[in-house]
């Protein structure tokens, strides 16, 4: 296959800790944030669309306060609460209709209706930005190591690698149209969860007060990679079907 960025850089991730593909997913999300804090004091046209999501998603609003300037940070909400002032000047109260109390707040309309008195109320026409990278570079990605997998050099790094987490496996194989690909993904997935129920066997074993004193070996840590592996580095949200 013509190699690409992707391709690299998942070879490149093959040899660091953890699930290549949220390593990849979430080094993205992390540029992109890197750019805006650049672009957001500059360029009208990227506050128009942060503005259209009213920013970011709960998640990536706190990560984007790791890395902000106020700056940015300050122009990109200046502009949401501008625009959300003028937007609730315009609201009027819901109409009386099948939906009205809790039901009427719960997310079933759409962006229409300015008076329809559902979730549509003072609700982003557009998603979040950082979800919109992260779901792009994930989908790059998962297809890029479905594709190349069958290569044997490739197939050997992966095997080496810490394999892919719960969710990323999922869409790996859900993406795989090679049984080839399918079989390197679905042994590697084997024998690295086997490799972790053996340490997991070896920590419970050590916790016998019998067995305290010995030292500890390989599966130091297993616990805590056993729970990464099945939920995948944190800020991956575990979409549930091929991207
Ligand atoms: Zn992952
Ligand atoms: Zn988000």
């Amino acid at each position: 296959m013509a190699e690409t960025w992707t391709y690299y850089d998942l070879r490149d991730a093959f040899a660091e800790e953890g699930c290549p593909v949220c390593r990849l997913t979430l080094a993205s999300v992390d540029r992109y944030f890197d750019g805006l804090n650049y672009e957001a004091a500059g360029d009208p046209g990227v506050r128009a669309k942060l503005r259209d999501s009213l920013g970011f998603c709960n998640e990536h609003a706190y990560r984007w306060l790791h890395v902000a300037n106020v700056l940015a940070t300050a122009q990109i909400y200046r502009d949401i609460l501008s625009h959300l002032v003028a937007e609730i000047g315009d609201l009027r109260a819901p109409r009386r209709g099948l939906f009205t109390g809790v039901a009427a707040r719960l997310p079933l309309a759409g962006p229409e209706g300015r008076d329809s008195g559902g979730a549509a109320m003072l609700a982003p026409s557009e998603r979040c930005p950082a979800c919109v990278v992260l779901d792009r570079t994930e989908t790059m990605a998962v297809e890029t190591l479905v594709r190349a997998i069958p290569e044997p050099g490739f197939a050997a790094a992966y095997r080496a690698s810490a394999g892919l987490c719960l969710s990323h496996l999922r869409l790996a194989l859900a993406t795989a149209r090679d049984q080839a690909a399918f079989d390197v993904l679905r042994d590697a997935a084997v024998g690295g969860w086997k490799a972790i129920l053996d340490h997991l066997d070896e920590i419970i074993r050590r916790h016998d007060y019998r067995y305290t004193g010995e030292p500890a070996g390989d599966e130091r840590g297993a616990a805590e990679r056993a729970l990464r592996q099945t939920v995948g580095t944190r800020g991956i949200r575990g979409r549930q079907g091929p991207p």
